[in-house]
C-alpha cells in the first residue's frame, strides 16, 4: 500500500540510505518538478521557492548530507543547488566534485 506522506520525488527503494529521515521531509506533497529547475541559479524564482520549502524542513541537514555523499548532481536537495554541493565536496574531499565520495559528511548539529 503506498504511503501518501512519502514525497513523490523520493523512493526508499531507490534511496535506502535516506530511510531514517525521508518520512519527515517537508517536500511531502510538493510538486517534485519544483525541485528540478531547468536553470539552477540562485537568482531563479523556482530555486528560491524550492529552497523556501527546504528551510522549513526538519531534516534539511540529513538531506543535504545525503545529497553530498551520494553525489546528487541535479536538483535542489537540502536547500542547495548542484553547484553548491560540488563546492562542498571539493572543500571536504578535494578531487573531482561531481561524483559520490562514499565518505561520510559530518555536520555540527548531528
Ligand atoms: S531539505 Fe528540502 S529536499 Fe530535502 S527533504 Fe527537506 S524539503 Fe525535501
Amino acid at each position: 500500500m503506498p504511503d501518501d506522506r512519502r514525497p513523490s520525488r523520493f523512493s526508499v527503494d531507490l534511496f535506502p540510505a535516506a530511510r531514517g529521515w525521508i518520512r519527515d521531509a517537508a517536500c511531502v506533497g510538493e510538486d517534485p518538478e519544483l525541485f528540478f529547475p531547468l536553470i539552477e541559479r540562485e537568482s531563479e524564482p523556482q530555486v528560491a521557492r524550492a529552497r523556501a520549502v527546504c528551510h522549513r524542513c526538519r531534516v534539511l541537514l540529513a538531506c543535504r548530507r545525503w545529497a553530498v555523499e551520494q553525489g546528487e548532481d541535479v536538483g535542489i536537495w537540502g536547500a542547495t543547488t548542484a553547484a553548491q554541493r560540488r563546492a562542498i565536496r571539493r572543500k571536504l574531499f578535494g578531487g573531482p566534485a561531481g561524483q559520490a565520495t562514499g565518505k561520510t559528511v559530518r555536520t555540527r548539529r548531528e
